[in-house]
């Protein structure tokens, strides 16, 4: 590599942003459809979407990956590399992607907008508090929180047993000695004492409700859906029955509305909501990815973790909610985290070795057969790092031919666009060809254990799926209830196709376990989780914030 390998904050420093008012301009939105957060930033109206209704919409590419491991993929980074060389060629294209957390910002991650010359920017103000809208939905999940509590300290009129109460507060950071707390402690004045207990935000239904909303009565029909505790004899006690789906929708007026930022090259990006993808479906807003549809002829957008978590609810959960037709999936592997599933430990990923490569391969088979499975054209998108040596990319190549995949590589980290032309061709010559067959993998009305056994066999590779004792009784109550046509929001480790995260590669032969169901009705999806899934993450030892500072000009250093 030519360039001085530099930090992503000091190329993102270093960027030649426009002001975004000329982003704006450029994309055809009058000055009653935005609004300035400083210079760089904006928000969009949400009526720009009934000014073009009536357009067509743009191709949506949808990025997703292996499983991750800890040599890392970059689907963001590919992302962005793609809408940049997209453009690059001529075509109008925009990117769509999630708003980080702070919690993994603080804690392992560092900052989360994609990576060396394909980034998006004003990176610092992106990956800190950006336009506010984890903290609105902090708030508005909070305030439903500090009603339910004053209805049962004024009377409990609607009799919630405090036992069960399924309805937590949030905080948008990593704070494992929030998970278990009594609150209400002090006498009669200080409410209720009950157990209690933290999630992060993006964990939040109300995240994942503002994420597959499609305008503010949507927004405020599913809040007011949600169920957030249980009377005695197991009637759900919801939002609406509190009377508080008004306050958290005005709460969220302004959070609804889709970010507007640009790229490294100027490409705009809409960054937009960021729900979890195991307990939640971890993808950007509806919103945005239908808006950045009409207002460009390409739109990228990314879902998280591996195409079994991230591209399965994309294409389940999100283009249900969204009627959004998707056009064509990129796959990204990298030659790092092939060797990982072939069995190569972390420190041994720079030495070349082609047979824990081929072996490796095998994960990339799965995802490739999924997308395959709901009809879509995709693109194997090999994301090069500099330790990648020519022999083992020749190999991941010619496996793909051999396989009849389509693959190219991506330089987008070291070179920009210009490091994606040939993915870039190649998707668009992809959806040229009229060989769209998007199906979904399942019927809502099927029975949610009839939804669990298709997305484990067919996503997953499982033999079987076994309900826990717990999760059986639960499904007979929420039929009851008339929750069961609604798709299935798995909460599996990312880290393995199965539910054991040791199980690097393709597992076979496998049984699938389901530990326990959780409704969630506002956001539309039943959670199957299957082992124990953190929705309160913890810091590591030596966080990432340790390495954070801001110079005596305000600059920020160390957010990666
Ligand atoms: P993901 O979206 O899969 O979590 P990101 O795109 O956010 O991954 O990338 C994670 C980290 O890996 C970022 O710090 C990014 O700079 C780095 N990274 C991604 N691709 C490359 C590459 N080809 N070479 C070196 N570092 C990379």
């Amino acid at each position: 590599m030519s360039k001085e390998v530099k930090s992503d904050i000091e190329i993102a420093q270093m960027a030649n942003m426009i002001p975004i008012k000329d982003i704006v301009k450029e994309l055809k939105i009058s000055e009653e459809e935005w609004e300035p957060y400083g210079h760089y930033k904006a928000k969009l109206s949400l009526t720009i979407m009934d000014r073009l209704k009536n357009e067509p919409d743009g191709k949506v590419i949808l990025v997703t990956a292996i499983n991750p491991t800890p040599a890392g993929e970059g689907k963001s980074t590919v992302t962005v590399g793609l809408g940049q060389a997209l453009n690059k060629i001529g075509k109008k294209t925009m990117i769509a992607l999630r708003e980080p957390s702070l919690g993994p910002t603080m804690g392992i991650k560092g900052g989360a907008a994609g990576g060396g010359y394909s980034q998006v920017v004003p990176m610092e103000d992106i990956n800190l508090h950006f336009t506010g809208d984890i903290h609105a939905i902090t708030t508005a999940h909070n305030a439903i929180a500090a009603i339910l509590d004053n209805h049962i300290h004024r009377g409990n009129e609607l009799n919630i047993d405090v036992r069960r109460i399924v309805w937590k507060r949030v905080l948008d950071m990593n704070d494992r000695a929030l998970r278990n707390i009594i609150i209400g402690l002090g006498g009669p004045l200080q409410g209720v004492p009950r157990e209690n207990g933290f999630d992060i935000t993006v964990a939040s239904e109300i995240m994942a409700i503002l994420c597959l909303a499609k305008n503010l009565n949507d927004l405020k029909k599913r809040v007011a859906k949600v169920v957030v505790a249980y009377t005695p004899e197991e009637k759900p006690v919801t939002v609406k029955d509190l009377k508080a789906e008004g306050a958290v929708t005005l709460l969220l007026k302004e959070a609804l509305k889709p970010n507007i930022v640009q790229t490294l090259e100027n490409t705009p990006a809409l960054i937009h909501g960021g729900p979890f993808a195991n307990i939640a479906h971890g993808c950007n807003s509806v919103i945005a990815t239908k808006l950045a549809a009409k207002l460009a002829d390409f739109v990228v957008t990314e879902a998280g973790f591996g195409a079994d978590l991230g591209a399965e609810k994309f294409l389940n959960i999100k283009t249900r909610a969204g009627e959004i037709n998707p056009d064509l999936v990129v796959i990204v592997a990298t030659v790092r985290a092939l060797k990982m599933h072939g069995g190569v430990s972390k420190d041994q990923l720079k030495e070349e070795n082609i047979q824990a490569l081929k072996a490796g391969l095998a994960n990339l088979e799965k995802h490739v057969e999924t997308i395959r499975e709901f009809g879509l054209p995709h693109v194997v998108a090999i994301n090069k790092f500099v330790h990648d040596k020519e022999k083992e990319i020749e190999t991941l190549r010619t496996w793909c031919e051999e396989q009849g995949v389509n693959v190219e590589l991506a330089d987008v980290w070291a070179n920009g666009g210009e490091g994606g032309r040939d993915l870039a061709i190649r998707v668009t010559k992809e959806l040229s060809k009229a060989n769209n067959n998007f199906k979904h993998l399942y019927d809502v009305t099927m029975s949610i254990k009839e939804k669990i056994k298709a997305i484990a066999t067919k996503v997953y590779g499982a033999e079987e799926i076994e309900l826990s004792p717990l999760a059986e009784k639960q499904i007979a109550i929420f039929e009851k209830n008339g929750w069961s046509d609604l798709p299935i929001c798995m909460a599996k480790s990312q880290y393995s196709l199965s539910d054991d995260p040791t199980k690097l590669g393709r597992p076979t032969g496998f049984i699938l376990h389901v530990r326990e169901l959780k409704p969630s009705i506002g956001a539309g999806f039943i959670v199957a989780l299957t082992g124990n899934v953190m929705t309160m993450p913890g810091l590591p030892k030596e966080p990432a914030a340790m390495k954070m500072d801001v110079d005596e000009d305000g600059k920020a250093v160390g957010l990666f």
